[in-house]
């Protein structure tokens, strides 16, 4: 599947609505097979808006209207089912009870079972039958119990195993695309009061030619002009989150 974040110091700058420039990422990471198409934003009005089918690309950017929507911050998704059939409601992104995180995934989540059981005790309604609709559910539980988004974010991530890349946007932080990886790609794009992330280099090249290629257990956000990476790293008898130097 593809995947593509893209964070605009402010609505417009590109030219068109973001909705279109998310469409064009996605045709891009085409070649990657999909089975249906979404994207999440955060509009110029402050909140999330999903859209998301069954289908190929252009037909369902036609009869969703994506390049009718536009904001400054936003993630897409190309999915290659592997949990859940290819469906409306099992496309991605993939929300939290109150429609406040949009996440999109590559990958597989082993432990999913575990976990929606654990989410689902604690009155969590799950609408998809996906591996990754855990993932929004785990954020919001963490930011239930006290944790800043980005927080909740990392600590949702730890308790994940298999294979991922996932991004993701909140709107009690709407100026950071939260990221993580283990195995599958994540390329960050650095733009010129811009920045985007994505699953491989030609999604955003129309943009810029200055990348950072992800490693395995990286996470971190990016804004439109900051990028923060951190790995964690046994210390102390616990695990903690280290910054990456990453001007490798
Ligand atoms: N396992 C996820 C799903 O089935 C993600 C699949 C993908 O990588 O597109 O929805």
């Amino acid at each position: 599947c593809g995947i593509i974040g893209v964070v605009l110091s402010r609505c417009g700058v590109l030219g068109k609505p973001l909705g279109s420039v998310l469409r064009d990422c996605l045709k891009r990471l085409e070649y990657r097979g999909y089975d249906s198409v979404g994207f999440a934003l955060i509009g110029c009005g402050g909140g999330i808006v999903v859209r998301k089918s069954r289908g190929m690309i252009d037909a369902v950017s036609e009869k969703l209207g994506f390049d009718f929507y536009d904001g400054y911050i936003g993630i897409g998704h190309t999915r290659w089912a592997t949990h859940g059939a290819p469906s409306d409601v099992n496309a991605h992104p993939h929300t939290d009870c109150f429609n406040r995180l949009g996440v999109v995934h590559n990958g597989i989540i082993e432990n999913y079972r575990e976990l929606k059981e654990y989410l689902v005790d604690r009155g969590h309604r799950f609408v998809s039958d996906t591996d990754t609709e855990v993932i929004p559910h785990l954020i919001e539980e963490f930011k239930r119990n006290g944790y800043r988004p980005y927080e909740a974010f990392k600590k949702a991530v730890e308790l994940l195993r298999g294979t991922y890349a996932i991004i993701a946007i909140d709107v009690d932080e709407p100026d950071k695309i939260f990221f993580a990886r283990n195995t599958s790609p994540l390329i960050i794009g650095f733009g010129d009061g811009m920045n985007f992330i994505a699953s491989d280099i030609p999604a955003f090249l129309e943009y810029t030619r200055r990348v950072l290629v992800l490693n395995d257990g990286e996470a971190g956000y990016i804004t439109s002009s900051f990028v923060r990476v951190e790995r964690i790293v046994d210390a102390n008898g616990g695990r903690m989150w280290v910054e990456v130097d990453f001007s490798r």
